[in-house]
């Protein structure tokens, strides 16, 4: 496959390379644009005009430098073994071609992309859209065979764009709903991507039917499909082997394929927890989970919710510490598609655990959050710090504040323990029967007693520690 007749290079090199603003000809979507998508659409043959490039509205030479634009993408694509099923799997990989193009630079995903274009590259010539059309139908082409046709479309036209974008959410939104039917115990085999390891080398996601990847944009059908037609691609079978916690979410066979993918930097990985080992996160997930331990309760936000969030930090300050294929205790990228999920984070309580998250991404998956807890979560439209979120979660008797009360108490009656006096008999004389009581403070009770009967104890000291996991389990 040549390139040599277009104006920039392409290669599997320029994978990772960021445009800076400073080096910034002009952007496509990203967080100024609202009407930004991406998609592919399986054609019947005789539909499309193979090796087309459509462009509905201005081309890059007719756009001012430094600005912002929105854009839809469409991949028509046609062939014998073509079917929709193979539409998400075709249509992730504009991440991965983009990626290839000198100084055009790719980052996110369906409703959410983000193009940037670099001065330079403007600059030799990558100034139309056809340029890009024609480099990713090559690519297409060139790695997936399967393909005998193909077309690209770029719409710039505002107006153009509003009603396909409208249309592709609810594509989107139809390919997430069939996965939803199946569940994680339904199946003997997981898939396994590795096509964002150019961003972030030791990531590899482990896609279960209850467990959407977490760029939200390949659901276990589609990594099973795209593992099926293209076996040397990202998407590989992962067998689920031993369960070793289901609630937790370890398998055996994840395991070895997370080992073996991350060149051993990660060897264990619980699917729905965020604490201990959970899974890592790239750079391109669609929301994030964040632990605020002073509820001792979990938030969620995703990339589109502008400035700080509840414990002040913004979305982007906290990605750019938990990505790059980081495990990291207490942050977790996620799709917001797995927030539907039964088994969403259930190991650590799931959606009883959850204190707050943006009202918008509340209402989008409010058929997934139980219906008794749905008002007793927080958004930004509620509060906005932790003082605050902690005197509604109270007032609305969310779960939570339970658990601080249980706190209370096992932590008074530690306190109480370790500095209650020696017992006042000699260690060799046994205690037969006793009665001993252990005054309580801050804990709503006044006084807690124990009583042994019909014992007989030997000790030094008794200590009462606390048995329950410690504060995040
Ligand atoms: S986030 Fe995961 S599933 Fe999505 S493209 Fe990256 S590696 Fe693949």
């Amino acid at each position: 496959m040549s390139f040599e007749d277009l104006p920039v290079e392409v290669g599997v090199i320029y994978e990772g390379e960021r445009v800076r603003k400073a080096q910034m000809y002009c952007e496509f979507g990203g967080p100024k644009v609202t009407e930004k998508f991406e998609l592919c659409r399986a054609k019947k043959m005789d539909e499309i005009e193979d090796m087309k490039v459509i462009i509905e509205g201005p081309d890059i030479s007719e756009l001012e430098e430094g600005k912002s634009y929105p854009l839809g993408v469409i991949a028509e694509v046609a062939g014998e073994q073509i079917e929709e099923e193979l539409e998400g799997v075709f249509e992730r990989r504009l991440h991965e071609f983009n990626n290839y193009v000198q100084g055009w630079m790719h980052l996110n995903q369906r409703y959410d992309i983000w193009m940037r274009l670099s001065k330079d590259s403007f600059n030799k010539g990558l100034n139309t859209f056809q340029v890009v059309g024609t480099i990713l139908m090559r690519l297409y082409k060139a790695e997936l065979p399967i393909i005998e046709k193909i077309q690209m479309r770029f719409i710039t036209d505002p107006d153009a764009i509003k009603p396909l974008y409208e249309e592709a959410l609810q594509i989107y939104e139809a390919r997430d709903a069939r996965a939803r039917a199946l569940s994680d115990d339904d199946v003997e085999e997981f898939y396994g991507c590795v096509l964002c390891q150019s961003f972030a080398p030791s990531h590899c996601c482990v896609i279960t039917p209850q467990r959407m990847a977490l760029c939200g944009a390949i659901s276990w059908f589609d990594a099973r499909a795209s593992a099926r037609i293209d076996p040397k691609g990202p998407n590989f079978k992962i067998d689920k082997g031993e369960v070793l916690d289901a609630f937790k979410g370890e398998y055996i066979g994840a395991n070895e394929a997370l080992k073996e993918k991350s060149l051993g930097e990660v060897t264990r990985v619980f699917l729905h927890t965020m604490f201990e080992y959970p899974h890592t996160s790239c750079g391109c997930f669609e929301a994030i989970a964040f632990y605020i331990p002073e509820v001792d309760g979990i938030a969620l936000a995703h990339r589109d919710f502008r400035g700080p969030t509840v414990n002040g930090l913004a979305f982007s300050t906290m990605a750019t510490s938990v990505g790059g294929g980081l495990q990291t205790e207490g942050f977790l990228g996620l799709s917001i598609e797995y927030m539907r999920s039964p088994k969403f984070l259930q190991a650590d309580g799931g959606w009883e655990r959850i204190v707050w998250m943006p009202a918008d991404v509340k209402e989008r998956v409010k058929d997934g959050i139980p219906e008794e807890l749905f008002d007793k979560i927080a958004t930004d439209a509620d509060t906005m710090s932790v003082d605050d979120l902690k005197a509604f979660l109270k007032e609305k008797q969310h779960p939570i504040a339970e658990r601080w009360a249980e706190e209370e108490v096992e932590e008074a009656i530690e306190a109480a323990a370790e500095e209650a006096p020696m017992m006042p008999y000699p260690t060799s004389q046994p205690i037969q029967m006793s009665t001993m009581n252990i005054p309580l403070t801050g804990a709503g009770q006044d006084m807690i007693t124990l009583t042994l009967k019909g014992v007989k104890i030997y000790a030094e000291k008794a200590i009462i520690k606390r048995t329950k996991g410690k504060k995040g389990k």
